[in-house]
């Protein structure tokens, strides 16, 4: 009973499409909560996704030729049929100045509140506008499809998603009234929204705001953030804006602005947690910290303040470690290499300082790790230390409260300027440009009664689990308005 179909336009597929031996394809499914939670919503609504396959295909590729998922495959984008799917192939340079120069290189940093890091180039913008563009063209061409091939009588909803597509609606409204096509059409954005004055700074943010309010809706991780969004729409265009009811006039329609926090497939990282093997089995107590190797996510501020802790309180040499898993990011880009490089030389630094000949104060894995071994982290640490400089959300947060199922519990340090520590309240909050003060923190975690523990877990566990990625889903197709049935997402 899904009433409408759901096209989801995103930079990367559900999946990656490689090359195999015998010079075929396969698809390599992604495990991300997002796409656990929306896939099955455009499986059983016939809808389709457009995206990124995460390679260059020759010019002649066709999506007919894109495989059928393996027979094994048990990830939620398995029962996407390859019909489902349109592929957006670019020129590969083009690309590299979208993703790496735009993207990452621009609104990555700017949209984190720290302009000093990012470039302004109109070449780089140049390249932005040409793959929206091209990116509107194969959604055009996604809903023709989809009024070709669906026997719903539901209109379609275009759901577009996050900052590498953030003129994108705008070109798709304007090519669907040439065709008259009829559509609800969304966008949310997974990294925060800056004030203004940070936002401001960009020379082309009008048209950032105007891409953005081709929607119906426009959805964010938390209200300060929809915020920041209504008041750049006032103070840049002129809007008229209503505040308290998030809505903002443009082109005669009002669009609705709502704060929609992501969450996570908790019950899956419960049972990942129960199945998990003990990796951790030393005495000593572990502090983790699970992140991209990225300047966002204020992994130096955290070591330093790691290192003041130690000076401060020596009784605590040989009782504790510091483990820090640091996955690569953006390799190719040199502002992550010089971070690898101070990452690696702090590390040294500071084990140097502290190590005895049977410890040493910090582990560092610089790799990914699978899901189920990070479950077994989570389980098992004593403390998180969940502390960015700026993030959208931060989801290793909320797996970390996920996971903890021993009793007595650890406990949750965020930064305030994560979205989860806007609404995981029983955690400890550190601000981690302080660091006397987060050092502080370490001790106050460590040094916490059991029962306040338990306490402040159980409810941060409660919220996780009532606020999960399904309960996201929902509250996404409730602020559209209509669509499906809540009992077509997940329970
Ligand atoms: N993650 C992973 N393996 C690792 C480290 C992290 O699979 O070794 C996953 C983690 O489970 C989480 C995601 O990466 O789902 C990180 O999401 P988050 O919102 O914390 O940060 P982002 O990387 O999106 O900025």
């Amino acid at each position: 009973n899904v009433k409408s179909s759901l096209i989801v336009v995103s930079n990367r597929l559900p999946f990656v499409l490689k090359q195999d031996d015998q010079g075929g394809m396969i698809r390599q499914a992604s495990a991300g909560g997002l796409v656990t939670a929306v896939a099955p919503v455009v499986i059983k609504g016939k809808g389709l996704w457009v995206g990124w396959p995460g390679l260059h295909l020759p010019s002649d590729f066709s999506d007919t030729q894109i495989p059928e998922s393996d027979p094994t495959d048990q990830t939620p984008t398995a029962g996407l049929k390859s019909d489902q799917v349109v592929t957006v192939n670019c020129d590969p340079d083009l690309f590299e100045m979208y993703y790496n120069g735009c993207c990452n290189g621009t609104h990555w940093p700017l949209f984190h509140s720290m302009p000093g890091r990012a470039i302004f180039s109109a070449d780089h913008w140049r390249a932005y506008v040409a793959v929206n563009k091209l990116f509107a063209e194969k959604t055009i061409e996604a809903l023709e499809r989809c009024y070709k091939n669906s026997t719903n009588k539901g209109i379609p909803i275009v759901w577009v998603h996050d900052y590498h597509l953030m003129l994108c609606a705008n070109y798709i409204r304007e090519m669907a009234e040439e065709k008259d096509l009829k559509f609800h059409l969304a966008f949310f954005l997974h990294i925060p929204f800056p004030p203004w004055d940070i936002f401001r700074l960009f020379p082309w943010s009008d048209e950032i705001l105007q891409g953005m309010l081709a929607c119906d809706m426009v959805g964010f991780h938390i209200r300060d953030y929809c915020l920041n969004f209504v008041d750049c729409c006032q103070r840049n265009l002129g809007c008229r804006v209503d505040r308290k009811n998030l809505l903002v006039e443009h082109g005669g329609r009002s669009v609705r602005v709502r704060p929609l926090p992501i969450g996570i497939p908790f019950d899956r990282f419960v049972e990942l947690a129960k199945g998990a093997k003990k990796i951790i089995k030393t005495k000593q107590k572990v502090i983790l910290g699970v992140d991209r190797l990225d300047y966002t996510k204020g992994l130096v501020n955290r070591l330093k303040a790691f290192e003041l802790f130690l000076e401060r309180h020596p009784e605590y040499i040989g009782l504790v470690n510091f483990l820090q898993i640091s996955v690569p990011s953006r390799t190719d880009v040199t502002e992550y290499q010089q971070l690898k490089e101070e990452m690696d030389q702090l590390v040294g630094r500071i084990n140097g300082r502290f190590s005895t000949a049977i410890w040493s104060p910090i582990r560092y894995i610089f790799g990914c790790v699978g899901q189920s071994e990070l479950a077994a982290y989570y389980r098992d640490a004593a403390v998180a230390m969940v502390t960015p400089l700026r993030d959208g959300m931060n989801l290793v947060a909320k797996e970390f409260v996920a996971c903890q199922i021993n009793e007595p519990p650890g406990v949750l340090i965020v930064s305030p300027f994560a979205g989860a520590g806007e609404t995981m309240h029983e955690a400890l909050l550190c601000n981690p440009y302080e660091l006397g003060a987060a050092a502080d923190v370490i001790y106050r975690a460590l040094t916490m009664p059991e029962d306040e523990r338990s306490l402040r877990m159980s409810r941060l566990r409660r919220r996780e689990m009532d606020t999960d990625v399904n309960h996201w889903m929902r509250s996404f197709m409730k602020a559209m308005g209509s669509g499906v049935e809540e009992d077509d997402i997940g329970s």
